[in-house]
C-alpha cells in the first residue's frame, strides 16, 4: 500500500502534538476494538488503528493492539465495523435547498463518506466551472466529493477530455434523454470514444428523449395530464430503447459505459446481455426503485414520488433485487435531489413540467441494509460492495477509499446491524425536512461515522466543519475487478 512520504512530516509534527488531529480536537490516534471488522482480505474479528487519517493496523481478536498515549478507543462489541459509503449519483447546490454542507450531514448520518455531485457546464468553460466546484467543496464539504462534469455540447468539450483527465475528473455524464443528444449522435460517440481513450468513465442517463417528449404531449393533449398517469406517460419502453443503444454504442467504441438509476427488469435484461458478452457495461439502481413500487401515484402526495424514470412494478423490482444478488447491478445511487415537501406537492405539475427527485442521502444505506441483508437477500459483504468497493474501483477512488486496508484512508462506519428506529421527518438533516419514507421502520444505522479519520457523526449528531470534506484523488478509469 502506498502511503505520501509528506507522511512521515506529518507522524513528527503529530508526536510534538502539533498535528492536524490536535488542531481540531480529535486525538491524533484512534482505535476501533473488538469490531467485525468487512475488510479487503475478509472479514475480521478484532482491533482497528486509524493514525493520521489512514488506517494504520488491523488486529485479530486475541491480538490486542497497544494504544498510544492520547489514543481514544471505540468499544465495537457486536458491531460492524464498515468501509465509509461512497454514493456515486447526487445533486447539490443550484436551485436545489441542499448544499455540500447539508448534503454531506445527511450522508454522513447515514453512513456515507464520499458523495459524487453533478457539476452543469456552460459551453467550453470546463476548467472554469470545475474549479468553481472545488472551490465549493472546499468551503462547504463535510464528507469527500468527486465531481461528474455533465455533458452538453459534445464538439466542445471533446478536446478539453485529456484535460479533464488530468486535473483528476474520471467521469462525465451525458443525457441520452435531452433533445440535444440526438441533434449530434456522431458527437456523442466521438465524445465516448474519446473518454474510454482518455480513461474516462461515461455514465449515461438512458431514457429515449423522442418517446419521453412526444408520450407526454399525448397524454397532455388527451386530458390525461396528472401525475397519477406519469408512469404509463413515461414508459418503460424509454428506457429499453435508450438502453439498447447505450450498449450498441459501448460495442461500436469499446468505451465502457455506466448506466445510472436503471429502474425496470426489461433494461436490466439488456445490460445483463451486454455484460454476458464481455462488454464494459456497469449498472447503478437506485433506492426508490428497491423500496417502492408504481401505486404510489395513485395516492394525493404522488409528487413526493416523482423521480426520473418513474417508480415500476413490482415484478421490476423483484428483478433489480436479484440483479443486485447476481452481480450484474454493481452501485446504488441515491440521485438525491432537495426539493421542500411544498415544492414536490405543487398542484400544477403534469406529466410534462414537474419536479423530479428526491432527497435520500441519509437513509440509503440503513435501507438497503435493512430490506437487503436483514432479509438475507444479499450478504453483508455484498452490500459493502454496492455501497462503498464497486463504486471506488468504478471512479478511480480504490484503494484508498471504499475498502478497510491498512494504508486506506479511514472512512469507516461502526454499524449496529440489530438497532431499529423509525425514520422520521424530525430527524432529517436535508434541507427539506422530510423524508419520503417516514413512519418506516428499519433495522441496521450507523452509530459513529469517520471521514479520513476524523470522527464526524456521533450521538445522533454532525460533528465534522463545513470546509473539512475535500475533493477526492481519482485514478483514470481502467477495467475493474468488482465484488
Ligand atoms: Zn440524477
Amino acid at each position: 500500500m502506498i502511503r505520501p512520504t509528506h507522511l512521515r512530516a506529518l507522524v513528527i509534527a503529530v508526536a510534538l502534538g502539533l498535528g492536524t488531529g490536535v488542531a481540531t480536537g480529535q486525538p491524533t490516534e484512534l482505535i476501533i476494538r473488538n469490531g467485525t471488522i468487512i475488510a479487503d482480505e475478509g472479514t475480521v474479528r478484532g482491533d482497528l488503528r486509524i493514525r493520521n487519517g489512514l488506517i494504520d493496523e488491523i488486529g485479530e481478536i486475541g491480538e490486542r493492539l497497544a494504544a498510544g498515549s492520547g489514543a481514544r478507543e471505540i468499544d465495537a462489541d457486536g458491531l460492524l465495523v464498515l468501509p465509509g459509503g461512497i454514493d456515486p449519483h447526487v445533486h447539490l447546490g443550484g436551485n436545489w435547498v441542499d448544499d455540500y454542507t447539508s448534503g454531506s450531514a445527511a450522508a454522513l448520518a447515514g453512513g456515507i463518506t464520499t458523495i459524487s455531485n453533478f457539476v452543469t457546464l456552460r459551453g467550453d468553460q470546463v476548467a472554469e466551472a470545475m474549479a468553481q466546484a472545488t472551490a465549493q467543496v472546499e468551503t462547504e464539504a463535510i464528507a469527500d466529493v468527486i465531481l461528474h462534469p455533465i455533458i452538453g455540447d459534445a464538439a466542445l468539450v471533446t478536446p478539453q477530455l485529456e484535460a479533464l483527465a488530468r486535473s483528476g475528473h474520471t467521469s462525465l455524464k451525458v443525457f441520452m434523454v435531452r433533445p440535444s443528444f440526438d441533434r449530434d449522435v456522431p458527437g456523442f460517440l466521438n465524445l465516448l470514444a474519446t473518454a474510454g481513450d482518455t480513461g474516462i468513465l461515461t455514465m449515461l442517463h438512458c431514457e429515449d428523449a423522442a418517446i419521453v417528449s412526444t408520450t407526454a404531449e399525448r397524454f397532455i393533449t388527451e386530458g390525461r395530464g396528472a401525475l397519477r398517469f406519469y408512469p404509463d406517460a413515461r414508459p418503460v419502453l424509454a428506457e429499453l430503447v435508450a438502453t439498447q443503444r447505450a450498449v450498441a454504442f459501448s460495442e461500436a467504441t469499446g468505451a465502457p459505459v455506466y448506466l445510472v438509476h436503471l429502474s425496470s427488469e426489461h433494461a436490466l435484461r439488456v445490460a445483463e446481455e451486454a455484460q454476458a458478452r464481455g462488454l464494459p457495461v456497469y449498472v447503478e439502481t437506485r433506492p426508490i426503485y428497491l423500496h417502492l413500487t408504481r401505486e404510489r401515484f395513485d395516492g394525493l402526495d404522488a409528487g413526493l414520488f416523482m423521480g426520473q424514470p418513474p417508480l415500476r412494478t413490482q415484478q421490476d423490482q423483484d428483478a433489480l433485487w436479484d440483479g443486485i444478488a447476481r452481480g450484474t447491478i454493481h452501485t446504488i445511487g441515491t440521485d438525491h435531489v432537495a426539493y421542500t415537501r411544498e415544492q414536490k406537492l405543487d398542484p400544477t405539475q403534469t406529466v410534462q413540467r414537474h419536479r423530479a427527485g428526491m432527497n435520500n442521502l441519509q437513509v440509503m444505506r440503513p435501507m438497503l441494509y435493512s430490506d437487503g441483508v436483514r432479509t438475507g437477500r444479499i450478504t453483508v459483504e455484498q452490500f459493502v460492495a454496492l455501497t462503498a468497493t464497486n463504486p471506488a474501483k468504478l471512479f478511480g477512488l480504490y484503494p484508498a477509499k471504499g475498502t478497510i486496508a491498512v494504508g486506506a484512508d479511514a472512512d469507516l462506519v461502526i454499524w449496529d446491524p440489530d438497532e431499529t428506529r423509525t425514520i422520521r421527518d424530525e430527524d432529517a438533516l436535508s434541507n427539506t425536512g422530510f423524508s419520503i419514507h417516514a413512519g418506516r421502520e428499519v433495522t441496521g444505522w450507523p452509530i459513529v461515522t469517520i471521514r479520513r479519520g476524523e470522527v464526524v457523526y456521533e450521538n445522533g449528531r454532525v460533528t465534522g466543519r463545513a470546509g473539512s470534506g475535500r475533493l477526492a484523488p481519482r485514478r483514470r478509469w481502467k477495467p475493474p475487478i468488482l465484488n
